[in-house]
Formats: C-alpha cells, sequence, structure tokens
C-alpha cells in the first residue's frame, strides 16, 4: 500500500471511531454523513491505489475474449494482492485488467480513439488501415493514436460450411445464405476479401450479419450455408460444430488467393494441420497477425509494466494452459508484422529485454 494509505480494515476501524460519536443523531444525518465520508474514503484509495484497465476483444465465441481474459488476469495486481516475490500477482500493482467483449477489431481501434477503451485487440491488417486512413477508414480519417504492445498470434480465415451445403470452394457460396459477420468485426472486412479475390461481391451471396457464436447457432438449425470467422484456431464457435460433425472447412487457396496476398503483406499463406479440428482434414487457408494495441495516452511507465508483465514467466504458464493460441504468445514473435509504431513503454522494455536495437 504507498503513501502510508491505511488498509481497508484500519480504515474501518477510524470510521467507526469517528462514527462513533455521533450515535445520537437522528438517522437519516447519520447515514448521510457515513455515505459522504465512506464515498470520500473510497474514492481516495481508488484515486491513488486502483487503476482500471480494458482489453477491447470480440465476441464470446472467438479467440480474442478467451485470450483476452488469460492476458487481463495476468497483467493484473489488484491493491492487497499477495506480491510476486512472495508467490502472489506478477501483474501490474494498482492495476485492475478486463477483458471486454466487443464486436471485434474495427470496433476495437474506433473505441480506442474514441476513448471508450485503453487497449484492445486487433489484426494487424486492420490496425494498419485505422492508422493510415485506408480502406473503411478512408471516410472517418486516421486512427492516429494507435500503438503497439505486441504481436499475439497469426488468425485463420475460416470459411465454415453446414456438410450437406453443397460449398466445396468459395466460388460456390454463389447465391448461398452466408454470415459475413457485423460490421464492426475485422472478419467482415476479410470475408469481402475474400468474395472479391475468387470474383464476387457481397450481392453474390445472400449475406447476414452475425456474430461468430450467433453465426454456429443459426448453422446448427441449418438457417444458414456457412459463415466467415477470422480468428485463431481452435475458434470455440468453430470448435463445437466440429465436434458435432456439422461443418466443413472451405480451403482458400490457389490462384484466386494470389490476389489477396499481393494486396496486403499483413496475410500468409497457412496450411492448417489435420485434426485442428475434429474430424477435418489439412486444409489451406490465409492468416492474419492479431496485435495488442494501446492508445496513445496511456503513460508510458504503464505500458511498460504491462509489457514487462505480459513476458514475465509466471504469465507463460497461464498463456500455455489457457488456450491453445496462448502458447504461441512468445516473445520472439512480438515484434513480428507490426501494423502501428510500438508505445514508448513498449519499446523500452523490449529495448532492455534486447528485443530491439
Ligand atoms: N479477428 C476477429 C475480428 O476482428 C475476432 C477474432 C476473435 O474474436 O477471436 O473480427
Amino acid at each position: 500500500m504507498p503513501g502510508g494509505m491505511p488498509g481497508l480494515d484500519e480504515e474501518a476501524l477510524m470510521l467507526r471511531r469517528i462514527l462513533g460519536p455521533l450515535k445520537g443523531l437522528r438517522v437519516f444525518r447519520f447515514s448521510v454523513l457515513a455515505g459522504l465520508l465512506l464515498a470520500g474514503t473510497v474514492a481516495a484509495v481508488a484515486a491513488q491505489d486502483i487503476r482500471f484497465f480494458r482489453v477491447g476483444t470480440g465476441s464470446t465465441a472467438g479467440t480474442y475474449f478467451p485470450v483476452g481474459g488469460i492476458i487481463a488476469s495476468a497483467i493484473s495486481s489488484p491493491p492487497g494482492s499477495r506480491s510476486c516475490e512472495r508467490g502472489g500477482s506478477c501483474g501490474v500493482p494498482g492495476l485492475v485488467a478486463v477483458a471486454q467483449s466487443t464486436r471485434g477489431s474495427v470496433d476495437n481501434v474506433r473505441q480506442m480513439r474514441d476513448g471508450s477503451l485503453e487497449s484492445g485487440f486487433s489484426q494487424s491488417d486492420v490496425a494498419f488501415w485505422a492508422f493510415n486512413g485506408q480502406e473503411i477508414f478512408k471516410q472517418e480519417g486516421a486512427i492516429a493514436n494507435l500503438r503497439a504492445i505486441a504481436n499475439l498470434y497469426p488468425e485463420t480465415i475460416h470459411l465454415v460450411v453446414r456438410f450437406d451445403a453443397g460449398i466445396k470452394t468459395v466460388a460456390d457460396v454463389k447465391g448461398k445464405r452466408i454470415s459475413l459477420d457485423r460490421k464492426g468485426s475485422g472478419t467482415r472486412l476479410n470475408a469481402l476479401l475474400v468474395l472479391q479475390a475468387f470474383g464476387l461481391t457481397e450481392a453474390d451471396v445472400e449475406g447476414v450479419a452475425l456474430a461468430s457464436g450467433s453465426a454456429a447457432d443459426a448453422l446448427r438449425e441449418a438457417e444458414i450455408d456457412g459463415f466467415f470467422f477470422t480468428a485463431g484456431t481452435p475458434a470455440a464457435a468453430v470448435q463445437e460444430l466440429a465436434e458435432e460433425a456439422l461443418i466443413d472447412l472451405v480451403p482458400i487457396d490457389g490462384g484466386a488467393t494470389e490476389g489477396l496476398l499481393a494486396g496486403s503483406p499483413f496475410f500468409a499463406r497457412q496450411v492448417l494441420a489435420s485434426g485442428t479440428y475434429p474430424g477435418i482434414g489439412e486444409r489451406e487457408t490465409v492468416s492474419v497477425g492479431a496485435q495488442w494495441l494501446v492508445a496513445e495516452s496511456v503513460p508510458e511507465e504503464i505500458v511498460y509494466e504491462i509489457t514487462r508483465s505480459l513476458w514475465h514467466p509466471s504469465t507463460r504458464q497461464l498463456l500455455d494452459k489457457g488456450h491453445p493460441k496462448g502458447a504461441q504468445i512468445v516473445l520472439e514473435n512480438a515484434l513480428e508484422g507490426l501494423g502501428v509504431p510500438l508505445h514508448p513503454g513498449a519499446e523500452r522494455y523490449y529495448r532492455e529485454a534486447g528485443v530491439l536495437e
């Protein structure tokens, strides 16, 4: 507890001592006074000791949300936690981080611009377009306050289809009922680019806009034929359907993907190993980086501490145990393919760690 602030028990005692002599006052006065005193002390504790820090993620059926939850708990160390040296939390002292469910990358970068999120996950393509005011950010303008903490793991562009929908190639989605995800997702942008690469537009499909979890439900009910989802494997929305043997994954490969890959340095070919999802063999597709961004206005010292705790050995265990994609979050790849500049606090950490010259 810094600055000689009293602990919570001491505070309660203090309050009791102050409030004790007021017993004779009418009840409403007592409660008003107690309320004011309590509000005052709680605010003082909050202002000095607790810093809330939001991490914008994606839909709860995706990968951003569970990985964001692991990271949020790793970097948190609320006042009163046991110290790292004594086997307690190795997060940032006083920091309470929360993973918030959102619509995905586009929503996250916009909320960082507007100040309703301190940090958020974003695909590297979306981060780059936002920072440079390109593609869907042309009209609203560049989001110049985006900075990077780290590149995290590769995300896979999934085209998930009902096994009996008669869709074997991307071109087969013509005329089918396909969810392209909601506006605000990065998935939607990738879905449109994939359609374009295969000579199709949004008008060629009967498009619906569902979050991944709702898309999975709709597919199960045969209300849609398929859905796009850009997410780290195994994404919960896809995993459950695969376990129920309801789906196939359509390859995003061949000559048509050349244009897609040439159009953005952030896309890479990816071969999903057989069994990544139960019952589904090896599939060629395209991947894009998942990155953790932070608003430029978050103080250097805080971002330095957050970066330090992200790469602390105790976080390693949480990441390895928490999600298969967590194991792929490694310091060696932290600076790979960043779509926006590093935050100065993160940069200082990487220099000290010898990862950055
Ligand atoms: N990449 C997706 C998006 O920005 C979200 C992926 C996830 O939720 O894991 O829409």
